[in-house]
């Protein structure tokens, strides 16, 4: 949801879409610094959360990338998480998305290490949960399959720690959700990482075939896991109920900020498995 005019508005649409859940920024996705957050705008945000008993996701700003050997980098990416750990809390805001970063070619055992020991050191007893988001497997990225998620788990000494699944990173990195014997694969190594870590599914299709490494979403069903490969995905019941937001732009391809494409999914689901999932 966009921020745009305040950070208020995002709880607003939301509320008024008659969402349960939504993903947002905190602080500027594309910037080190960001202005302080307006005490009314934080209020009235609560208030919207609230009313609309709608429940907000951060998501960290693109730069972060403790992964990386340069010490600047790291410090900078640090300052990042702390800025927004607290605006989150701030907001009342339970958990914030991360990227898990790229290594820049030093290896993922390296990369793995400087963002264990970085947080370790360095974020202590925090309110807001991080979620640590599955890579689409590009170039030197840190994290784009579970056994390295399960890797930084056991490392942190955190517990307020979780997963945000990404259908598209998942499928970029050679997940198949289009398979059902995979896709029970794919839950499997998700309770590996301990009970209750997947708090979010980012929701897109993917542009490219699967295990392509790219980073590229598309409209639910209109990719190349496309419409079979979602009714699959919603079939498996651990994906039956959770928190869900996409990520993908109003354009031509179409608009999810309307319910049309998951809601032909889901209904498509309910009748072949004579189910009753509900959303909203
Ligand atoms: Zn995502």
């Amino acid at each position: 949801m966009s921020v745009a005019g305040s950070i208020a508005n995002a709880a607003l649409d939301a509320g008024e879409h008659g969402y349960g859940d939504f993903q947002m920024f905190t602080s500027n996705p594309r910037s080190w610094n960001s202005k302080p957050l307006d005490i009314d705008k934080v209020g009235l945000f609560k208030e919207y959360c609230n009313k609309y008993d709608t429940i907000p996701f951060s998501h960290l700003p693109y730069l972060f990338n403790l992964a990386s050997p340069s010490e600047e980098q790291r410090m900078k990416s640090l300052n990042l998480l702390n800025d927004n750990l607290k605006r989150c809390d701030l907001m009342g805001i339970k958990y914030i998305v991360v990227h898990i970063g790229s290594h820049l070619g030093t290896g993922v055992d390296k990369g793995i290490t400087r963002i264990t020991d970085a947080i370790n050191d360095n974020i202590i007893d925090h309110k807001v949960m991080i979620l640590f988001e599955n890579g689409a497997g590009y170039n030197n990225s840190v994290g784009s399959n579970m056994n390295e998620i399960n890797e930084i788990f056991d490392k942190l000494n955190s517990d307020n720690i979780g997963l945000c699944l990404d259908t598209c990173h998942a499928f970029a990195a050679g997940y198949d959700l289009r398979d059902p014997k995979k896709l029970d694969f794919l839950v499997d190594d998700i309770k590996d990482l301990g009970k209750d870590k997947l708090k979010l599914v980012h929701l897109n299709d993917a542009k490219y075939e699967l295990g392509s490494g790219m980073d590229r979403h598309e409209h639910l069903g209109k990719g190349k896991i496309g419409e079979e490969g979602f009714i699959n995905f919603f079939s498996n019941p651990f994906f039956q109920k959770g928190c869900f937001v996409m990520e993908t732009p109003v354009d031509k391809l179409g608009n999810d900020y309307d319910y049309n494409e998951v809601s032909k999914i889901i209904s498509k689901v309910n009748k072949q498995l004579n189910l009753d999932i509900n959303f909203r």
